[in-house]
């Protein structure tokens, strides 16, 4: 589990000793750094001071540094377990196969990781799975909905519902 406060930043990676593979010395000098898309490799090209060669390092970020703001603003990690949890859940027995899930998890997850400070609000998240499911299957979709509504509001829900249904003028009933 995380601490709620930490934060890995670029400068706390800038830090980390890297040992020459050629004469083993430490120091070295930074030539090029390179982000690779979702944040979580640097690599990064060196030179090292004392023999002079070159060589790459790969730099991997330890654990996930970014966050979900919770309704009551409170933060926690990002947890791809758990919003896949909630995917399967909705797809019991529906005709989605877990990579497209697991697809979509690895889609917020970029996206959460792309973004200035790394936080998504919780509703931001249920309102993505909520329109992924919506074009993907509307049994998964109304059984996401009404655990993530909560029927506080009953009557949005409802007049969903019925769109739904007038949209597929058979609906599944199996469950
Ligand atoms: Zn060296």
């Amino acid at each position: 589990m995380l601490s709620e406060m930490r934060q890995l930043s670029s400068e706390n990676i800038g830090v980390t000793i890297m040992r020459c593979p050629y004469c083993g010395q430490v120091k070295d000098k930074v030539l090029d750094s390179r982000e690779r898309r979702d944040g979580t490799v640097i690599r990064r090209r060196r030179a090292c001071l004392s023999c002079q060669k070159r060589f790459t390092t790969y730099e991997q970020i330890e654990g996930l540094s970014i966050m979900v703001v919770k309704k009551d603003n409170r933060r926690e990690p990002f947890d791809r377990n758990k919003i896949l949890g909630g995917l399967i859940k909705s797809c019991n027995k529906r005709p989605i196969s877990m990579q497209i899930l697991e697809q979509f998890v690895d889609e917020t997850e970029q996206e959460l990781s792309d973004r200035p400070g790394r936080e998504l609000s919780s509703k931001e998240i249920g309102e993505r799975i909520m329109k992924m499911l919506y074009d993907l299957d509307e049994v998964a979709y109304v059984r996401f909905a009404s655990v993530y509504r909560q029927f506080k509001d009953i009557n949005q829900f409802m007049d969903e519902l019925k769109r739904l249904l007038e949209q597929k003028p058979e609906p599944d009933q199996q469950t």
